[in-house]
């Protein structure tokens, strides 16, 4: 996706059975290789914009600091001195680098932002039109580089090590819901009582919308009967989100199907292998979209059990999808989902 290809769209939304002085202001940007969209609940049309276009430079910042593929973002400077020195950075990256590392403890390594040389070797990021399985020697030989552990982080110096020649960080499983939550703090701080900041699937909101309810969101189908032009409004499932960040992974977003085998862009960092558990799709809902984000991807990491185990353990919310289209909740969200396409079936999970 070009990232210079800006669409820029206001569009003005009444809801229904709002007053005159409440409307929805909504704006998407291509930004973080990926389609941006802020929606901002607001009695004027300059403030909302004023807001709006403070998200997205939020946004546009941390692209800056954090994308992989730049020649110059801080985590490439990181990456091109893994081996040699540390790095100074800003305090942006700094404290993404020390959340992702956190996410990496308390999963384990299920995830891990060390994962980057085994993602490059899966290219699902570039060409999925010419799939390729990397041979296994490879793999073993990048999996030598990641180890979360190995990321030294100095905080009062504002540095960050990679300790190993070789090692790289990506971001990719984190980024996008802490842009959402950075988002919505800078909208917030022009004075707006309501919005939502979607960074691709990764989406945080605040307050109530013009109907003076929560944001009602759909969860995509990963499993969809026909194939659609926009599969993203293909969706098994709503419910609303009230102050807080829901992020889904699921092996559909980026795949391609080999030898009768689906290949996708969440890989074990155990193995370097795509994630080989049960798990088809893992939407994860938390106050803050960092933890959303990597959540998602490290349950889809960790399968079923361990998975419901994590989010439990930590009274996170969350709705786990198998194979078989069978859909397990957090005890939390029971009766809070409304189940749309009857070929998914909510059963009760018991460890
Ligand atoms: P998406 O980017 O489609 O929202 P995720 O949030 O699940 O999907 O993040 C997947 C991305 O994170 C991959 O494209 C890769 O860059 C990186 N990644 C893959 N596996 C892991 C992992 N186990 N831990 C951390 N990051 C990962
Ligand atoms: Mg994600």
């Amino acid at each position: 996706m070009k990232r210079a290809a800006c669409l820029l769209m206001i569009s003005l939304a009444f809801m229904s059975g709002c007053t005159e002085r409440d409307r929805m202001y909504r704006e998407s940007r291509v930004l973080m290789d990926t389609f941006c969209t802020i929606t901002v609940a607001g009695s004027s049309e300059e403030k909302a914009r004023k807001a709006i276009n403070s998200g997205f430079a939020e946004i546009e910042k941390l692209d800056g600091l954090l994308n992989y593929f730049s020649e110059d973002s801080e985590i490439t400077a990181v990456n091109r001195a893994a081996g040699i020195r540390p790095v100074r950075v800003s305090r942006e990256t700094l404290d993404i680098v020390k959340k992702a590392v956190h996410i990496s403890e308390i999963t384990g390594g299920a995830f891990d932002p060390t994962i980057a040389p085994v993602v490059s070797l899966w290219k699902f990021s570039k060409d999925v039109s010419a799939p390729s399985v990397p041979p296994e020697d490879a793999v073993a030989d990048a999996l030598r580089y990641v180890d979360y552990r190995k990321i030294k982080i100095n905080t009062a110096a504002s540095e960050i090590y990679l300790a190993e020649k070789g090692m790289a960080l990506d971001l990719g499983g984190i980024a996008k819901g802490y842009a959402a939550d950075r988002a919505v703090e800078a909208v917030k701080a022009e004075g707006i009582k309501a919005a939502l900041v979607a960074v691709a699937g990764d989406i945080r909101g605040f307050g109530l919308n013009p109907s003076g309810q929560g944001w009602r969101l759909g969860i995509q189908d990963p499993r969809p009967a026909a194939v659609s032009e926009r599969p993203w409004e293909d969706v098994f499932a709503t419910l609303e989100l009230r102050d807080k960040a829901i992020s889904t992974s699921g092996d559909y977003q980026r795949f391609f199907i080999k030898d009768g085998r689906r290949y996708f862009h969440i890989l074990d960092p155990g193995t370097g292998f795509p994630a080989d558990t049960d798990l088809i799709s893992v939407t994860v809902i938390a106050p803050e979209g960092y933890v959303t984000d990597s959540l998602a991807t490290a349950v889809f990491v960790l399968g079923v059990e361990k998975g419901m185990k994590l989010l439990e353990s930590m009274g996170i919310d969350g709705i786990l999808v198998c194979a078989g289209k069978k859909i397990l909740l957090t005890e939390n969200l029971r009766g809070k989902v409304n189940i749309l396409n009857t070929a998914y079936q909510a059963v009760n999970y018991s460890p």
